[in-house]
């Protein structure tokens, strides 16, 4: 009998054997989280796994070169490669989602948040304080009309979703430098449906008259009307960012279209690449033609010098999600999170907005008596793995939480399909219902250990069911 060893399993194995020679320890970590990824249930709805191909683009001598500026205008010679890398990546993103402007240099998603901030500060304050000064840059301003240009950074104003209703701490809540740079203000949700409330965001919006309205999460199960957000910014002269971060693999996959899809309403839009987009972890800014000369001044502005061969990776990543078969996984996103989302209310498990119609489902795990933390530690002793999250005007505060995040976009990427999904909804439901808070702790737990080991066993059988990176194949390395 012949056996054929796959070219994924020879790139991988070559390549742990070249790191092994330098320091083993390293080589056995890497292929270590390969066998833990692959024996864990995954439910982390910021996580994916990207494929072999975009893997490989990030681990090569793209790394060590410089490359400050954008391409074909670089502070540094001999760029000519990453020139090609960054403008294929560029390519790929503008076709991908009918964007004017690509800025693929971001090095993660906030990182593509500063750049967005910076670029419409410089567009909407430094522009019109150079025009007054009658100078054509910073430089060439007077010690005074710098001065005064450069307080009036810190006195712009920023609108974005309240934390506790969604939002990211990125979008100028204090423990980020978006909070210390922006006079801020925040959005929730209706107390009584769990949705946006637009017509109090309309009223706080007209009160606050903001710089910069935010819009996008990391923990909003429901669909962003960005056709209506385009109507406020405009109504009191805002630029529109959204932060898709979460959900760009959705917009890539045309799940998310119309008014529900940002990019032809914002101005900016800021986006990671390795969440449900599946690309290598990074980040990135759409923007009009408008923005896009202020966007492109990301790096040196807050960024170092580019990373190429990430910027490589994103435009293997991007050139994947054009393909007709992302549409497929990105709809099966959605359908495997709306199985899980009616697996766990058919278990009686109270999911804030009642259900979902993206890629994450937030469950509020109060009736069962548990903080967010117990619950989340009951079920990764279950062999579940998830995230603790605050639900809206969360009684246990951000650290504890009353919330569980669960997201679809690592198993859909796995094979996963709604039948199994549903299973897991009531997988999760079995250990909430068999875990108890220990006295009045927000942190220990009794979980059933019967109850335990079975879920472990059954979500082990069915991830090995699904394989992960079946191609690559690291037995008798
Ligand atoms: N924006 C949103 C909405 C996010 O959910 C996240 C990450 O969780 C970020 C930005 C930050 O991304 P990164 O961790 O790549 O900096």
């Amino acid at each position: 009998m012949t056996s054929t060893v796959t070219r994924e399993t020879a790139a991988f194995t070559s390549a742990l054997d070249v790191i092994a020679q330098v320091e083993p320890r390293v080589a056995a970590a890497i292929g270590q989280e390969l066998t833990d990824q692959r024996e864990s249930l995954k439910l982390i709805a910021s996580e994916n796994y990207a494929s072999p191909a975009v893997l490989l683009a990030m681990g090569n001598w793209f790394s060590d070169k410089y490359a400050e500026g954008t391409a074909g205008r670089r502070f540094y010679a001999a760029c000519q490669n990453v020139d090609t890398v960054e403008r294929l990546a560029a390519e790929h993103a503008r076709e991908l989602f009918g964007a004017d402007h690509a800025y693929v240099q971001p090095h993660s998603g906030i990182d593509a948040n500063l750049v967005a901030f910076w670029s419409i500060l410089a567009h909407r304050v430094e522009t019109p304080a150079l025009a007054e000064a009658g100078v054509k840059n910073v430089d060439a301003m007077t010690p005074e009309d710098w001065e005064r240009l450069r307080r009036s950074f810190g006195t712009q104003r920023m609108l974005g979703m309240a934390l506790d209703a969604g939002g990211h701490l990125t979008h100028g809540f204090r423990p980020n430098i978006s909070g210390k740079m922006f006079e801020q203000s925040s959005y929730g949700t209706d107390p009584e449906t769990g949705l946006i409330d637009y017509a109090a965001l309309r009223e706080r919006a007209r009160e606050f008259r903001p710089l910069i309205l935010v819009a996008g999460y990391s923990a909003y199960p429901r669909r962003v009307d960005f056709a209506k957000m385009r109507e406020i910014a405009d109504e009191v002269g805002a630029t529109l960012l959204v932060d898709m971060a979460h959900f760009a693999g959705l917009v890539a996959g045309k799940v998310l279209t119309g008014d529900f899809d940002p990019v032809p309403h914002a101005d900016v839009v800021t986006t990671t690449t390795h969440k449900s987009l599946r690309g290598p972890r990074g980040g990135m800014v759409l923007c009009t033609e408008e923005y896009a000369p202020s966007v492109d001044r990301g790096c040196p502005m807050v960024l170092g010098g580019p990373l190429p061969h990430v910027m490589a990776a994103k435009a293997v990543a991007f050139a994947e999600a054009r393909r007709p078969d992302f549409a497929g996984y990105a709809q099966q996103i959605v359908d495997n999170a709306q199985a899980l989302a009616e697996g766990l209310q058919k278990r009686g498990v109270r999911l804030v907005t009642g259900g979902t119609d993206n890629h994450l489902v937030l469950m509020d795990v109060r009736s069962s008596g548990l903080t967010g933390r117990q619950a989340e530690s009951a079920l990764l002793d279950a062999g579940l793995v998830t995230n603790r999250n605050a639900v809206p005007a969360d009684p246990n505060g951000p650290w504890y939480t009353t919330g569980v995040r669960l997201g679809t976009p690592a198993l859909t990427t796995r094979g996963f399909g709604e039948a199994e999904m549903a299973e897991v909804g009531d997988l999760i439901a079995d250990v909430l219902d068999n875990t108890q808070a220990e006295g009045d702790s927000k942190v220990k737990y009794r979980l059933d250990e019967a109850v335990a080991g079975r879920v472990r066993a059954r979500a082990a059988e069915i991830v090995g069911a699904h394989p992960l990176y079946p191609e690559v194949d690291l037995t008798g390395r």
